[in-house]
């Protein structure tokens, strides 16, 4: 059986949290993760209480059946997303409170605040006027909107119906929209005329004319956002603004037993073709809430920026409805992160006094590559917390993020889930730490995981292993790809019986804390080692001159696999064979001589997912020269793979 060979080495920076962290945080010691350890399943159920109002309470906090994926929380409870998102808040008084802080991206458009009151007046129009269209408890509805508020006002105001919304990425072609679409079954799109990119006005409603190409969609809603003269279909189409003039200002929400579906949302498609992930209600909503209270430690004065797209699950969770179940504020931002110029975030950070932050690891590198005179000119020290989601972070982003951004006061929650969790799982806690570049942190109280190795043996602190969850599992799992069980099977529950298989490899580390190293698809196996390319990358990016890289696979006739590497330099580095053999030593000093890279590839750009991740496997295909390089549909650059056809030697 092959070893995985981790870095060994001494963590060199822990940090604990500050005294003034510890006293104002909700968390500051052990009491809840002894509690989740205990009873999960009690633990669970009563933070199910506290969090939510129930119209009617379980039968049983948790069902398993005869297979392992066979689970089910809060069984013969009823409930609704949108009730306690909003009804709620204003039946307690705080319908004042605001919400939403929007900032759109022209800067001479002013920014607009919704509060807890606007946002239900308006939820409740549209979802009167949805519910006249036809739109009825189990119905799928697609949306396709930018970062605007319609987005979340469109997600609750499904909810309130008892519907399922399947948010599509406004930056996804017409094609994936319909895709997805038909997948769903989507009787409704909600979209919108367009949107701005870099200054530009942007048509959306000529994609979303293609999603509406598929039979079952019966309507089209669409939200005024550029005044772009759009083509207009008048079977289909309808505006927002006309359909919520004529509504009824109430509309009654529709509770649903806690295990029916709130969302559909598909996965980046970093391995492949995306998959349809199902996410009931009462679980989803119970781990929304707590995971966001407590990952963030947010209070009532905090305003909460978590700079995902509503497209992504971190948007669904921490955009949309985990803040807003805690009655708090949060910051969307509608455009690009350097427009008009790489000082954008930091100058929302600014002039919105943001205090909790949280955004993905390629962003981070975006940032560090513009330079750190941007966030210099901009005053931050409101922040208090940073986090990050989305990759394994190495250490050099982790240590600009933390020093450049948080300036060295807030603690890096380093977070880690997935599509499929629904919320987060692995991270340390702002009050209880620790916090460590490169490591998630501590399991999320209530929440059990373990390494395995391939023969399904629990494997030893400090040695990899294939990361997987031991029931009772977390309330937020998915319960389902749509209409697809096999693959849901397949791809979960197959590897190891009785456990939930993540795909991610990890390392047990010191303090009860996990190293995620990347997925295991990507690990590679050279000379009987099992190497991570997370790994690989990390030591790699310390390299002064470097600033990203890739790490893939090569096929070797004796070794099996070599590592081969893409590295993007700094600006004023220079690319040379004397800088590749300096990396290579680098990395045998790191690491050790098994990791040696094979062959460094000096490149300007290497494929990534629209939510930011390195595509590894069409880098592996070009390496292999496979004739099919799988599907590139979710690709923000597919440009940069003629240009590494060429630098490769792709011959297919
Ligand atoms: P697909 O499943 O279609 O290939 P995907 O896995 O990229 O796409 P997501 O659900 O968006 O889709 O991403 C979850 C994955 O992202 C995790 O399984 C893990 O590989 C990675 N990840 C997320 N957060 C972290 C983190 N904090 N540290 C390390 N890896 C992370
Ligand atoms: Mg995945």
């Amino acid at each position: 059986m092959a070893k995985w060979v981790v870095e060994d080495r001494k963590v060199k920076h822990v940090y604990w949290p500050s005294d003034a962290m510890k006293k104002r945080a909700w968390i500051s010691d052990e009491s809840f993760y002894r509690e989740g350890q205990k009873d999960p399943v009690k633990f669970w159920e009563k933070r199910a209480s506290e969090a939510l109002d129930w119209k009617k309470k379980w039968k049983h906090a948790y069902q398993q059946g005869k297979k392992p994926w066979q689970f089910k929380w809060f069984v013969g409870a009823e409930i609704n997303a949108c009730y306690n998102a909003l009804d709620r808040h204003i039946k307690a008084g705080s319908g004042d409170r605001e919400a939403i802080v929007w900032v759109p991206e022209p800067t001479d458009d002013k920014p607009k605040t919704y509060t807890y009151k606007m946002l239900y007046d308006e939820v409740n129009r549209l979802a009167s006027a949805m519910k006249k269209l036809g739109v009825r408890k189990g119905d799928r509805v697609s949306i396709y909107l930018p970062m605007i508020p319609e987005v979340v006002i469109s997600m609750l105001a499904t909810s309130r119906l008892g519907a399922i919304h399947s948010v599509c990425f406004s930056a996804f072609s017409g094609e994936s929209l319909r895709d997805r679409v038909d997948d769903a079954n989507s009787k409704l799109i909600i979209t919108a005329d367009g949107y701005y990119r870099r200054g530009k006005p942007l048509d959306l409603k000529k994609n979303a004319d293609i999603g509406a190409s598929a039979p079952s969609v019966k309507h089209v809603i669409v939200v005024k956002r550029t005044r772009l003269d759009v083509a207009w279909n008048k079977k289909k189409d309808l505006w927002y603004h006309e359909l919520l003039k004529k509504a009824d200002k109430y509309c009654e929400p529709t509770f649903v037993e806690s295990n029916e579906k709130l969302f559909l949302l598909y996965t980046s498609g970093t391995t492949g073709k995306p998959k349809g992930i199902v996410h009931d209600t009462g679980g989803y909503l119970t781990q929304a809430y707590w995971t966001t209270k407590l990952d963030f430690d947010l209070h009532d004065s905090d305003l909460f920026w978590c700079t995902a797209d509503v497209g992504w699950v971190t948007g669904h969770t921490y955009g949309c409805y985990g803040p807003l179940l805690l009655g708090a504020r949060m910051l969307m931002f509608e455009g690009a992160p350097d427009y008009p110029d790489p000082g954008r975030w930091w100058k929302i950070v600014a002039d919105h006094k943001v205090t909790v932050f949280y955004t993905a690891p390629t962003a981070i590198r975006m940032f560090i590559k513009f330079g750190d005179q941007w966030p210099e000119k901009y005053d931050l020290s409101t922040l208090r917390i940073l986090g990050t989601v989305g990759e394994p972070i190495d250490v050099e982003a982790w240590m600009w993020y933390f020093r450049k951004i948080g300036g060295g006061r807030c603690p890096v929650i380093d977070t880690w889930w997935q599509t499929e969790t629904g919320g987060t799982l692995i991270n340390s806690l702002p009050g209880v730490g620790p916090f460590i570049p490169t490591v998630s942190g501590r399991m999320f109280p209530g929440t059990h995981h373990i390494l395995l190795d391939e023969d399904g043996d629990e494997v030893k602190m400090g040695q990899g292993g294939y990361l997987a969850q031991v029931p009772p599992f977390a309330p937020g799992m998915l319960r389902g790809v749509y209409r697809n069980e096999k693959k849901y099977i397949d791809t979960y529950w197959s590897r190891f019986p009785g456990y939930y298989d993540t795909s991610d490899g990890a390392v047990m580390r010191e303090y009860e804390t996990i190293r995620v190293t990347g997925r295991v698809d990507d690990t590679m196996k050279v000379a009987g080692h099992r190497l991570s390319t997370a790994e690989l990358e990390n030591a790699i990016n310390k390299h002064k001159l470097v600033r990203e890289s890739a790490v893939v696979p090569k096929p070797h006739e004796i070794k099996g696999e070599v590592p081969v590497a893409f590295v993007l330099l700094k600006g004023q580095a220079k690319a040379s064979d004397a800088l590749k053999q300096e990396i290579v030593k680098h990395v045998d000093k790191m690491i050790g001589p098994t990791a040696r890279p094979g062959e460094i590839y000096f490149v300007e750009d290497v494929p990534k997912t629209r939510s930011g991740k390195i595509m590894r496997r069409i880098l592996r295909g070009l390496l292999k020269n496979d004739k099919d390089l799988g599907n590139l549909t979710t690709l923000m650059n597919p440009e940069c793979v003629e240009v590494l056809k060429k630098i490769v030697g792709y011959k297919a």
